[in-house]
């Protein structure tokens, strides 16, 4: 266990951590940020960001998040690789164990963001990294020319979807309900893209190609008669939503039924001086703009409390 004690910890680089880093870094309390499993969190795979106010004309995740990133930096936040793998809540200064090194910290800002939900089928879990991706921007470029389909009814599936349209020669959203959840923005583009088509009511029972350690097809049935068909394709790209990740504090903080970390006055945990922001504790919003705007909550939470209980 490492000596040093610091002011504050924040857990998670994307929005909503780099947030909190360029306000409590600009108070000058130093943070400590680790950048989680998937550093940048899910701005830096995806594309343009067009409702960041600020930007007209929108702005590329990675670049908007590189952007956050510089600010911090530049007035002291440090950054590590490294995520949290136990924690000590119960007291204080808190205990963390970030694996490659154990640290103590005033006061902690959970902002571990969400990570791409999967199916859960064998084949599917078989097949991630042959065919399977839960990234477009990562992968889409592996199917030039190639026919794909994306899983999911919501803004995810519908971006990923015309983001695959410049590489794939034909996109099927494949959708387990008549109706979906995507604004209708997004679902108006998608059904005027001549390479997108859907295929709703549709469950998808297996992902074909595992022998051949490559994905050859769907198997689907349909919801309403039950009649299952095959969809060739030779990529299937994931956007069914995203878990939190906060596993790792259960039995310290109250999550809800969905594992989501409950919080009262918008950042507070039952914890004084844990903090969550962004998608780890926001069920309903999930936008770049309210995780930045939660992430800054919790850091001036955060100057509060040093500023009670001394620092
Ligand atoms: P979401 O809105 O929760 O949609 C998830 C979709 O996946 C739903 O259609 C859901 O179907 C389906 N789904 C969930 N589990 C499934 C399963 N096991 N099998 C098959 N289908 C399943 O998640 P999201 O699309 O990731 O969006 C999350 C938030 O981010 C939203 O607030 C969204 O507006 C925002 N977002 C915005 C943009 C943008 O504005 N450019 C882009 C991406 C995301 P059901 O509808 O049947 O439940």
């Amino acid at each position: 266990m490492s000596d040093q004690t610091y002011d504050t910890v924040i857990l998670g680089s994307g929005c909503a951590g780099l947030t909190a880093a360029i306000y409590t870094a600009r108070a000058n309390l130093k943070p400590l940020v680790f950048e989680g499993h998937e550093p940048g969190g899910q701005l830096s795979i995806t594309t343009l960001v067009e409702n960041f106010p600020g930007w007209p004309d929108g702005i590329q995740g990675p670049e908007l998040i590189e952007n956050m990133r510089k600010q911090a930096s530049r007035f002291g936040a440090q950054f590590r690789l490294g995520h949290l793998v136990t924690a000590d809540l119960m007291k204080h200064p808190f205990s963390l164990n970030l694996g490659s090194e154990s640290i103590h910290a005033r006061t902690l800002i959970i902002a571990s963001g969400a990570s791409a939900r999967w199916l859960g089928l064998p084949s599917e879990q078989a097949l991630i990294g042959h065919g399977v991706s839960s990234c477009a921007t990562c992968d889409g470029f592996f199917f030039s020319g190639h026919e794909i389909a994306v899983i999911g009814g919501g803004d995810s599936a519908m971006e990923e979807a015309l983001f695959l349209t410049r590489f794939a020669s034909k996109v099927s959203i494949i959708h387990r309900r008549e109706h979906f959840r995507a604004s209708k923005i997004m679902l108006d583009r998608a059904i005027a893209h001549p390479k997108i088509q859907f295929v709703t009511n549709a469950v998808v029972k297996e992902v074909l190609g595992v022998e051949e350690k490559s994905v050859t097809g769907l198997r689907v049935a349909d919801s309403v008669t039950g009649i299952e068909s095959v969809l060739n394709v030779s990529g299937v790209f994931l956007g069914i939503g995203h878990i939190p990740n906060a596993a790792m504090f259960a039995g310290q903080l109250e999550l809800d039924e969905d594992g989501y970390i409950r919080t009262h006055n918008y950042v507070f945990t039952r914890i004084p001086g844990v903090f969550a922001c962004g998608d780890v504790q926001d069920r309903r919003y999930r936008q770049a703009i309210t995780a930045a705007g939660s992430g800054c909550a919790a850091a001036m939470e955060v100057e509060k409390f040093l500023e009670e209980h001394g620092k």
